[in-house]
Protein backbone atom coordinates (compact mmCIF):
# COMPACT_ATOMS: atom_id res chain seq x y z
CA UNK A 1 0.00 0.00 0.00
CA UNK A 2 1.56 3.21 -1.08
CA UNK A 3 -0.42 6.07 1.18
CA UNK A 4 0.86 9.26 -0.53
CA UNK A 5 -1.63 8.37 -3.18
CA UNK A 6 -4.47 7.10 -1.58
CA UNK A 7 -7.11 6.05 -4.31
CA UNK A 8 -10.18 7.87 -3.59
CA UNK A 9 -13.36 4.61 -2.84
CA UNK A 10 -15.69 4.85 -5.74
CA UNK A 11 -19.30 4.93 -5.46
CA UNK A 12 -20.85 2.42 -7.79
CA UNK A 13 -24.12 1.46 -8.54
CA UNK A 14 -25.83 -1.42 -10.46
CA UNK A 15 -29.45 -0.85 -11.05
CA UNK A 16 -31.43 -3.67 -12.42
CA UNK A 17 -35.08 -4.21 -13.18
CA UNK A 18 -36.96 -6.99 -11.18
CA UNK A 19 -38.16 -9.59 -14.01
CA UNK A 20 -38.39 -6.69 -16.22
CA UNK A 21 -40.23 -7.71 -19.41
CA UNK A 22 -42.92 -10.01 -17.44
CA UNK A 23 -43.39 -6.81 -14.88
CA UNK A 24 -44.29 -4.71 -17.88
CA UNK A 25 -46.75 -6.91 -19.03
CA UNK A 26 -48.22 -7.20 -15.64
CA UNK A 27 -48.19 -3.83 -15.48
CA UNK A 28 -49.97 -3.06 -18.73
CA UNK A 29 -52.19 -5.96 -18.45
CA UNK A 30 -54.35 -6.07 -14.93
CA UNK A 31 -55.79 -9.70 -15.61
CA UNK A 32 -51.76 -10.93 -15.75
CA UNK A 33 -51.16 -9.73 -12.29
CA UNK A 34 -49.92 -11.90 -9.59
CA UNK A 35 -50.07 -14.84 -12.41
CA UNK A 36 -47.67 -16.84 -13.72
CA UNK A 37 -45.76 -15.47 -16.65
CA UNK A 38 -43.48 -15.78 -19.18
CA UNK A 39 -42.85 -13.74 -22.10
CA UNK A 40 -42.03 -15.26 -25.25
CA UNK A 41 -43.10 -18.01 -27.32
CA UNK A 42 -44.80 -20.67 -26.50
CA UNK A 43 -44.62 -22.94 -29.71
CA UNK A 44 -42.59 -26.01 -29.82
CA UNK A 45 -39.38 -24.65 -30.37
CA UNK A 46 -40.09 -21.13 -28.43
CA UNK A 47 -38.17 -19.91 -25.22
CA UNK A 48 -39.13 -18.30 -22.02
CA UNK A 49 -37.37 -14.42 -22.39
CA UNK A 50 -38.68 -13.83 -19.05
CA UNK A 51 -40.28 -15.03 -16.25
CA UNK A 52 -42.87 -13.05 -13.68
CA UNK A 53 -41.60 -14.17 -9.92
CA UNK A 54 -45.30 -15.92 -9.69
CA UNK A 55 -43.62 -18.29 -12.51
CA UNK A 56 -40.19 -18.49 -11.09
CA UNK A 57 -41.80 -20.03 -7.98
CA UNK A 58 -42.19 -23.06 -10.31
CA UNK A 59 -38.79 -22.93 -10.92
CA UNK A 60 -39.61 -21.32 -14.59
CA UNK A 61 -36.37 -18.94 -15.70
CA UNK A 62 -35.44 -17.17 -18.55
CA UNK A 63 -33.91 -19.30 -21.56
CA UNK A 64 -35.63 -22.51 -20.40
CA UNK A 65 -37.81 -24.07 -23.68
CA UNK A 66 -40.86 -22.92 -23.55
CA UNK A 67 -42.15 -26.80 -23.35
CA UNK A 68 -40.40 -27.19 -20.46
CA UNK A 69 -41.44 -24.33 -18.58
CA UNK A 70 -45.31 -25.78 -19.60
CA UNK A 71 -44.37 -28.84 -17.85
CA UNK A 72 -43.24 -27.50 -14.43
CA UNK A 73 -45.81 -24.77 -14.64
CA UNK A 74 -48.67 -26.28 -16.09
CA UNK A 75 -50.91 -22.68 -15.79
CA UNK A 76 -47.97 -20.84 -17.17
CA UNK A 77 -49.33 -17.61 -19.17
CA UNK A 78 -47.62 -16.99 -22.34
CA UNK A 79 -47.10 -13.25 -23.89
CA UNK A 80 -45.33 -12.26 -26.86
CA UNK A 81 -42.30 -9.52 -26.15
CA UNK A 82 -43.42 -6.11 -27.37
CA UNK A 83 -39.74 -4.41 -27.63
CA UNK A 84 -40.50 -1.08 -28.38
CA UNK A 85 -42.44 -0.90 -25.02
CA UNK A 86 -39.44 -2.16 -22.78
CA UNK A 87 -37.02 0.58 -25.23
CA UNK A 88 -39.57 3.11 -24.48
CA UNK A 89 -38.99 2.39 -20.51
CA UNK A 90 -35.77 1.72 -20.96
CA UNK A 91 -35.19 5.61 -22.18
CA UNK A 92 -37.15 6.34 -19.04
CA UNK A 93 -35.07 4.66 -16.83
CA UNK A 94 -31.57 6.06 -18.60
CA UNK A 95 -32.77 9.75 -18.45
CA UNK A 96 -33.44 9.25 -14.43
CA UNK A 97 -30.04 8.01 -14.23
CA UNK A 98 -29.02 10.80 -16.23
CA UNK A 99 -30.25 13.21 -13.58
CA UNK A 100 -27.38 12.17 -10.94
CA UNK A 101 -24.60 11.06 -12.98
CA UNK A 102 -23.24 11.58 -16.78
CA UNK A 103 -21.24 7.81 -15.88
CA UNK A 104 -23.34 5.16 -16.87
CA UNK A 105 -22.90 2.26 -18.73
CA UNK A 106 -25.76 0.18 -19.83
CA UNK A 107 -25.50 -3.84 -19.93
CA UNK A 108 -29.11 -4.12 -21.21
CA UNK A 109 -32.15 -2.65 -21.65
CA UNK A 110 -32.38 -2.98 -18.27
CA UNK A 111 -29.80 -2.84 -16.19
CA UNK A 112 -27.00 -0.51 -15.70
CA UNK A 113 -23.66 0.82 -13.72
CA UNK A 114 -23.98 4.22 -12.39
CA UNK A 115 -20.40 6.03 -11.25
CA UNK A 116 -21.57 8.22 -8.61
CA UNK A 117 -18.18 9.50 -7.08
CA UNK A 118 -18.84 12.68 -8.78
CA UNK A 119 -22.66 13.32 -8.92
CA UNK A 120 -25.01 16.18 -9.97
CA UNK A 121 -26.68 16.55 -7.13
CA UNK A 122 -23.81 16.55 -5.18
CA UNK A 123 -25.08 13.56 -3.24
CA UNK A 124 -22.51 12.06 -0.05
CA UNK A 125 -23.82 8.69 0.46
CA UNK A 126 -24.64 6.35 -2.23
CA UNK A 127 -27.37 4.34 -0.80
CA UNK A 128 -29.24 7.40 -0.87
CA UNK A 129 -29.07 7.85 -3.80
CA UNK A 130 -30.12 4.52 -4.80
CA UNK A 131 -32.99 4.74 -3.30
CA UNK A 132 -34.12 8.10 -4.56
CA UNK A 133 -33.24 6.71 -8.06
CA UNK A 134 -35.78 3.61 -7.33
CA UNK A 135 -38.29 5.69 -6.09
CA UNK A 136 -38.29 8.15 -8.80
CA UNK A 137 -38.10 4.90 -11.43
CA UNK A 138 -41.67 3.76 -9.26
CA UNK A 139 -43.40 7.10 -9.64
CA UNK A 140 -42.01 7.10 -13.75
CA UNK A 141 -42.67 3.79 -14.80
CA UNK A 142 -44.79 1.53 -12.42
CA UNK A 143 -42.35 -0.66 -11.81
CA UNK A 144 -39.39 -2.23 -8.97
CA UNK A 145 -35.77 -1.94 -9.34
CA UNK A 146 -33.28 -3.39 -7.03
CA UNK A 147 -29.93 -2.08 -6.88
CA UNK A 148 -26.29 -3.30 -5.25
CA UNK A 149 -23.90 -0.13 -3.86
CA UNK A 150 -20.24 -0.65 -3.78
CA UNK A 151 -16.58 0.60 -4.50
CA UNK A 152 -16.66 -1.60 -7.87
CA UNK A 153 -18.52 -2.99 -10.26
CA UNK A 154 -18.49 -7.00 -9.63
CA UNK A 155 -19.36 -6.30 -6.17
CA UNK A 156 -22.19 -3.59 -6.99
CA UNK A 157 -23.20 -6.27 -9.45
CA UNK A 158 -23.37 -8.85 -7.38
CA UNK A 159 -25.13 -6.86 -4.48
CA UNK A 160 -27.78 -5.67 -6.46
CA UNK A 161 -29.26 -9.37 -6.02
CA UNK A 162 -28.91 -9.92 -2.35
CA UNK A 163 -32.42 -8.12 -1.49
CA UNK A 164 -34.21 -8.47 -5.02
CA UNK A 165 -37.25 -7.84 -5.29
CA UNK A 166 -37.63 -4.36 -4.58
CA UNK A 167 -34.84 -3.83 -2.55
CA UNK A 168 -30.95 -3.12 -2.39
CA UNK A 169 -28.26 -3.77 -0.64
CA UNK A 170 -24.37 -2.04 0.15
CA UNK A 171 -21.45 -4.07 0.62
CA UNK A 172 -18.44 -1.82 2.28
CA UNK A 173 -14.85 -2.22 1.54
CA UNK A 174 -14.63 -3.54 5.21
CA UNK A 175 -17.01 -6.58 4.44
CA UNK A 176 -15.95 -6.64 0.73
CA UNK A 177 -13.47 -9.77 0.49
CA UNK A 178 -15.22 -11.31 3.60
CA UNK A 179 -18.48 -11.60 1.34
CA UNK A 180 -16.32 -13.12 -1.21
CA UNK A 181 -14.54 -15.57 0.03
CA UNK A 182 -18.40 -17.34 0.59
CA UNK A 183 -19.55 -17.24 -2.39
CA UNK A 184 -20.27 -19.88 -4.67
CA UNK A 185 -18.16 -18.75 -8.15
CA UNK A 186 -20.77 -20.23 -10.03
CA UNK A 187 -22.81 -16.98 -9.34
CA UNK A 188 -19.97 -14.51 -9.67
CA UNK A 189 -20.74 -12.06 -12.59
CA UNK A 190 -18.09 -13.32 -15.59
CA UNK A 191 -17.98 -17.03 -14.54
CA UNK A 192 -20.58 -18.62 -16.97
CA UNK A 193 -20.99 -22.26 -16.20
CA UNK A 194 -18.18 -23.80 -18.63
CA UNK A 195 -15.88 -21.84 -16.80
CA UNK A 196 -17.57 -22.39 -13.43
CA UNK A 197 -17.30 -26.17 -14.58
CA UNK A 198 -13.75 -25.56 -15.19
CA UNK A 199 -12.95 -24.00 -12.03
CA UNK A 200 -14.48 -27.24 -10.44
CA UNK A 201 -12.40 -29.52 -11.55
CA UNK A 202 -9.48 -27.77 -10.03
CA UNK A 203 -10.96 -27.45 -7.00
CA UNK A 204 -12.36 -24.04 -6.93
CA UNK A 205 -15.70 -23.87 -5.40
CA UNK A 206 -15.91 -21.24 -3.12
CA UNK A 207 -14.36 -17.13 -3.66
CA UNK A 208 -11.91 -18.55 -0.78
CA UNK A 209 -10.82 -21.74 -3.07
CA UNK A 210 -10.28 -19.48 -5.97
CA UNK A 211 -8.27 -16.54 -3.55
CA UNK A 212 -5.87 -19.58 -2.64
CA UNK A 213 -4.81 -19.65 -6.41
CA UNK A 214 -1.65 -18.10 -7.79
CA UNK A 215 -2.08 -14.96 -10.67
CA UNK A 216 0.23 -17.61 -12.48
CA UNK A 217 -2.34 -20.63 -11.96
CA UNK A 218 -5.28 -18.75 -13.36
CA UNK A 219 -3.51 -16.59 -15.98
CA UNK A 220 -2.24 -20.54 -17.36
CA UNK A 221 -6.25 -22.23 -16.76
CA UNK A 222 -8.09 -19.31 -18.19
CA UNK A 223 -6.17 -17.07 -20.31
CA UNK A 224 -7.00 -13.33 -19.83
CA UNK A 225 -9.57 -13.64 -17.75
CA UNK A 226 -6.53 -14.83 -15.10
CA UNK A 227 -6.16 -11.40 -13.59
CA UNK A 228 -9.59 -10.22 -13.60
CA UNK A 229 -10.68 -13.43 -11.70
CA UNK A 230 -7.31 -12.93 -8.88
CA UNK A 231 -8.81 -10.06 -8.61
CA UNK A 232 -12.45 -10.78 -7.62
CA UNK A 233 -11.44 -13.04 -5.31
CA UNK A 234 -10.14 -10.99 -3.56
CA UNK A 235 -13.07 -7.98 -3.92
CA UNK A 236 -10.57 -5.90 -6.08
CA UNK A 237 -11.80 -4.92 -9.47
CA UNK A 238 -10.53 -1.36 -11.20
CA UNK A 239 -13.00 -1.57 -14.26
CA UNK A 240 -14.01 1.50 -14.92
CA UNK A 241 -18.03 2.68 -15.73
CA UNK A 242 -17.70 3.23 -19.53
CA UNK A 243 -20.46 5.46 -20.61
CA UNK A 244 -21.80 4.72 -23.72
CA UNK A 245 -19.93 7.30 -25.90
CA UNK A 246 -20.61 5.81 -29.04
CA UNK A 247 -24.51 6.88 -28.97
CA UNK A 248 -25.33 9.04 -31.81
CA UNK A 249 -28.40 10.92 -30.40
CA UNK A 250 -29.88 12.22 -27.68
CA UNK A 251 -33.72 12.70 -27.13
CA UNK A 252 -36.60 13.33 -24.51
CA UNK A 253 -40.06 12.68 -25.27
CA UNK A 254 -43.64 13.05 -23.24
CA UNK A 255 -46.88 12.25 -24.08
CA UNK A 256 -49.55 14.88 -22.59
CA UNK A 257 -52.21 13.70 -20.58
CA UNK A 258 -54.40 15.70 -22.84
CA UNK A 259 -53.52 16.34 -26.66
CA UNK A 260 -52.53 19.97 -27.07
CA UNK A 261 -54.06 22.33 -29.92
CA UNK A 262 -52.60 25.24 -29.26
CA UNK A 263 -48.97 26.43 -30.68
CA UNK A 264 -48.04 28.45 -27.18
CA UNK A 265 -49.13 25.62 -25.09
CA UNK A 266 -47.26 23.00 -27.21
CA UNK A 267 -44.14 25.35 -26.70
CA UNK A 268 -44.13 25.39 -23.22
CA UNK A 269 -44.08 21.82 -23.07
CA UNK A 270 -40.74 22.07 -25.15
CA UNK A 271 -38.62 23.65 -22.23
CA UNK A 272 -38.36 20.48 -19.76
CA UNK A 273 -37.56 18.39 -22.90
CA UNK A 274 -34.92 20.83 -23.88
CA UNK A 275 -33.59 21.16 -20.70
CA UNK A 276 -33.54 17.43 -20.27
CA UNK A 277 -31.80 16.31 -23.11
CA UNK A 278 -29.02 19.96 -22.77
CA UNK A 279 -28.30 18.64 -19.01
CA UNK A 280 -27.62 14.99 -20.97
CA UNK A 281 -25.02 17.03 -23.16
CA UNK A 282 -23.46 18.99 -20.70
CA UNK A 283 -22.83 16.41 -17.83
CA UNK A 284 -21.04 14.17 -20.90
CA UNK A 285 -19.36 17.14 -22.40
CA UNK A 286 -20.97 16.35 -25.82
CA UNK A 287 -21.78 18.95 -28.21
CA UNK A 288 -24.53 18.76 -30.81
CA UNK A 289 -25.33 20.33 -33.99
CA UNK A 290 -28.46 19.10 -35.04
CA UNK A 291 -32.01 19.58 -33.10
CA UNK A 292 -35.26 17.54 -34.30
CA UNK A 293 -38.54 17.80 -33.28
CA UNK A 294 -40.89 15.36 -33.11
CA UNK A 295 -44.48 15.71 -33.05
CA UNK A 296 -46.85 12.54 -32.95
CA UNK A 297 -50.74 13.55 -33.74
CA UNK A 298 -53.87 11.99 -31.63
CA UNK A 299 -53.77 9.99 -34.93
CA UNK A 300 -50.52 8.67 -34.08
CA UNK A 301 -49.08 9.81 -37.48
CA UNK A 302 -46.27 11.95 -36.41
CA UNK A 303 -43.48 14.25 -38.11
CA UNK A 304 -40.28 15.60 -37.59
CA UNK A 305 -38.43 18.76 -38.57
CA UNK A 306 -34.82 19.22 -37.85
CA UNK A 307 -32.22 22.02 -38.67
CA UNK A 308 -27.99 21.51 -38.15
CA UNK A 309 -26.48 24.39 -37.35
CA UNK A 310 -22.69 25.47 -38.05
CA UNK A 311 -21.82 25.79 -34.32
CA UNK A 312 -22.87 23.23 -31.59
CA UNK A 313 -26.52 24.27 -29.66
CA UNK A 314 -24.53 26.58 -26.90
CA UNK A 315 -26.75 25.75 -24.11
CA UNK A 316 -30.80 24.68 -23.14
CA UNK A 317 -32.52 27.97 -24.06
CA UNK A 318 -30.51 27.24 -27.60
CA UNK A 319 -32.15 23.90 -27.90
CA UNK A 320 -35.57 25.33 -26.93
CA UNK A 321 -35.39 28.83 -29.13
CA UNK A 322 -34.00 26.16 -32.44
CA UNK A 323 -36.80 23.37 -31.20
CA UNK A 324 -39.56 26.28 -31.06
CA UNK A 325 -39.07 27.50 -34.26
CA UNK A 326 -39.02 24.27 -35.93
CA UNK A 327 -42.29 23.52 -34.16
CA UNK A 328 -43.82 26.73 -34.99
CA UNK A 329 -43.40 25.51 -38.86
CA UNK A 330 -46.25 22.82 -38.94
CA UNK A 331 -48.55 25.36 -37.20
CA UNK A 332 -51.60 25.02 -37.46
CA UNK A 333 -51.15 21.63 -36.24
CA UNK A 334 -53.02 19.36 -38.63
CA UNK A 335 -54.45 17.63 -35.43
CA UNK A 336 -54.11 17.94 -31.93
CA UNK A 337 -50.99 17.13 -30.60
CA UNK A 338 -50.23 14.15 -28.14
CA UNK A 339 -46.39 13.58 -27.78
CA UNK A 340 -43.48 15.75 -28.60
CA UNK A 341 -39.85 14.81 -28.31
CA UNK A 342 -36.48 16.91 -28.99
CA UNK A 343 -33.71 14.65 -30.29
CA UNK A 344 -29.95 16.02 -30.82
CA UNK A 345 -27.82 14.66 -32.97
CA UNK A 346 -24.68 15.34 -34.96
CA UNK A 347 -22.76 14.70 -31.53
CA UNK A 348 -19.06 15.04 -30.78
CA UNK A 349 -17.32 14.73 -28.16
CA UNK A 350 -14.88 16.93 -26.07
CA UNK A 351 -12.42 14.47 -25.29
CA UNK A 352 -12.54 13.11 -29.23
CA UNK A 353 -12.53 16.36 -30.88
CA UNK A 354 -8.79 17.72 -32.68
CA UNK A 355 -8.40 20.83 -31.50
CA UNK A 356 -6.54 21.55 -28.21
CA UNK A 357 -8.44 21.43 -25.12
CA UNK A 358 -9.64 24.33 -23.45
CA UNK A 359 -7.03 23.75 -20.54
CA UNK A 360 -4.14 23.45 -22.17
CA UNK A 361 -4.64 26.85 -23.80
CA UNK A 362 -5.46 28.55 -20.31
CA UNK A 363 -1.88 27.46 -19.45
CA UNK A 364 -0.80 29.01 -22.38
CA UNK A 365 1.21 25.42 -23.54
MG1 LIG B 1 -33.34 -7.40 -14.40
Amino acid sequence: MNDMSPSPIRKIIHVDMDAFYASVEQRDNPELRGKPLAVGGSAARGVVAAASYEARAFGVHSAMPSVTAKRKCPDLIFVPPRFDVYRAVSQQIREIFAEYTSMIEPLSLDEAYLDVTQNLKGMEIATEIALEIRTKIRQVTGLNASAGISYNKFLAKMASDLNKPNGQAVITPKNGPAFVETLPVKKFHGVGPATAERMHKYGIETGLDLKSKSLAFLQEHFGKAGPYFYGIARGIDERQVKPDRVRKSIGAEDTFTQDIDDLELATAELRPLAQKVWRYCETGGISAKTVTVKIKYSDFTQATRSRTSAHPVADASDVLAIASALLATVHPFVRPIRLLGITLSSLTNEDADNGQPQSQLDLGI
